[in-house]
């Protein structure tokens, strides 16, 4: 295959993809292969000689979409959809074609501006102040995890990133139990350890209690203990828990610590001013972070951290060797330098596709009918025999439960997963087995969301 080839080929994969969209409600949403079943149709050594693209593709074709879970399928309510809509998907075409490694201005001039634009217009579009900068990043982990070594190395006068840990006082993060695992591994990998991550309490709303946070950090103060950071959820993967974010903020200023926000999911609502009083307050925050390859409808992967003052990240983060010195330029933003990776995609050019091609309004109204829809779902769901709400509509995501009972709820998401027209997945609440229903797929209708109490309906009866 050489670049002659490529127009022909890139044209059948299109061809493809559109079919492949065009026909996801005909497929059951979740995988139904077994484990194995695809390591089994591949030769066990790697082809000596080349092969024709006519055989690679007509394998990837009969193997490979039998063995998928369809993210984009309509009636994906799983996890939270990672959503690709066409124009990010073209856009992802053409940043694939330019290859190129956006580390440094020097190395991608057009990428570093671009995505210097887009965020700030998804700073004016989820209504932040002026100020904020930011950068994109491959994850909301990987955007947590520089937050809190920004945190470590702030706490330790930036002593960590030269002298190790050994030696240092031992450092403390805050967090309630509601936030999503990136921010254990964080703590892990930033060499803070897990058990110095203090879970701190929260209230019967499932948000952190503003004081249980201000005791923790006392107590911890008194005990020789050295608190770095706090971490905050808007809308957390389980149930949607949201903290109390002006309270505690003004907590962690009061105590001088860094503060960061995950609102991977639920960050994208904000384009909708009247879901901004769930974060209320956060202006105040040092460090937010946001996918909108979730509910903005940008192809995975992008992540969106908004930064304050991004100096004490880049101090913690950035390393400049004298061959990554940009001779003669004035000084550019050199990306590489807000990140952990050196390396980094043109992420910023799906952004501007989808903005474009969406607008503001065209997004809102998506996100608007996801949460409505969402709220009918609930209702309709409730009404039916032996099931409970657990937890109501968060945004888009609620919770329930079957006969009250953890094998009863394991054994009903089963056969729905099984039944393959909608797919939902588990977390624990209070103890007990759930089932979430999370809407935001980018082209799901309303009857595709009605289609969760309808297989509902058809499976309870069914069941005895
Ligand atoms: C999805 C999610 C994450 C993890 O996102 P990645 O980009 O996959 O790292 C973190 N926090 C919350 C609240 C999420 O919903």
């Amino acid at each position: 295959m050489n670049h002659d080839d490529l127009p022909y080929w890139s044209a059948r994969a299109a061809d493809w993809a559109a079919n492949y969209h065009r026909t996801l409600r005909q497929h059951p949403v979740r995988a139904q292969t077994a484990l194995g079943e695809t390591a089994a149709k591949l030769p066990a050594h790697p082809p000596e000689d080349p092969e024709p693209m006519e055989a690679i593709f007509g394998d990837f074709e009969t193997i490979v979409p039998p063995a998928l879970t369809h993210w984009q399928h309509p009636r994906f309510f799983a996890y939270f959809p990672a959503n690709a809509s066409p124009a990010s998907m073209l856009a992802e075409q053409l940043a694939n074609a330019i290859a190129a490694q956006a580390m440094l201005w020097q190395t991608a001039p057009a990428a570093t501006e671009i995505e210097q634009v887009m965020i700030d217009w998804l700073r004016q579009a989820l209504g932040l102040r002026d100020g904020f900068t930011g950068t994109i990043h491959d994850s909301a982990t990987t955007a947590t995890l520089s937050a809190v070594l920004t945190m470590r190395e702030r706490a330790l006068d930036w002593r960590g990133n030269l002298q190790g840990l050994s030696d240092q006082p031992r450092l403390r993060l805050y967090a309630s139990a509601e936030t999503h695992s990136s921010v254990d591994k964080a703590a892990r990998i930033a060499g803070i350890g897990q058990d110095n991550l203090v879970k701190v309490q929260t209230r019967a709303d499932h948000a952190m209690d503003p004081d249980a946070l201000a005791a923790a950090i006392v107590a911890d103060q008194a005990a020789g203990f050295v608190p770095a950071g706090v971490i905050l959820c808007v809308g957390g993967t389980s149930i949607g828990a949201t903290d109390d974010i002006a309270a505690c903020l003004a907590v962690a200023r009061t105590h001088g610590l860094y503060t960061h926000v995950d609102a991977a999911w639920a960050g994208s609502a904000m384009i909708c001013p009247e879901f901004r009083p769930l974060w209320q307050g956060i202006d105040g925050a040092d460090s937010i972070v946001f996918n909108p390859h979730k509910w903005l409808g940008v192809q995975f992967d992008c992540a969106v951290q908004f930064i304050a003052d991004p100096r004490p990240q880049i101090k913690t983060l950035g390393l400049r060797p004298a061959y990554l010195d940009t001779q003669g330029q004035a000084e550019p933003v050199n990306y590489n330098e807000w990140t952990v990776p050196l390396g980094r995609r043109f992420r910023a050019l799906k952004l501007w596709f989808t903005l474009r091609a969406y607008g503001l309004s065209g997004l809102r109204a998506r996100i608007r009918n996801h949460v409505a829809w969402a709220a009918e779902a609930e209702q309709a769901v409730s009404a039916l025999p032996g099931i409970r709400i657990t937890t109501p509509c968060v945004l888009s995501l609620f919770t329930f439960r079957y006969n009250d009972s953890d094998a009863d709820t394991a054994a009903l998401l089963e056969r729905i997963n099984n039944d393959g027209r909608i797919y939902l997945t588990q977390t624990r609440h209070a103890g007990q087995f759930v089932i979430r229903v999370q809407v935001g797929q980018f082209d799901c209708t309303r009857e595709d969301v009605m289609m969760i109490p309808q297989v509902l309906k058809d499976l309870t009866a069914k069941a005895t």
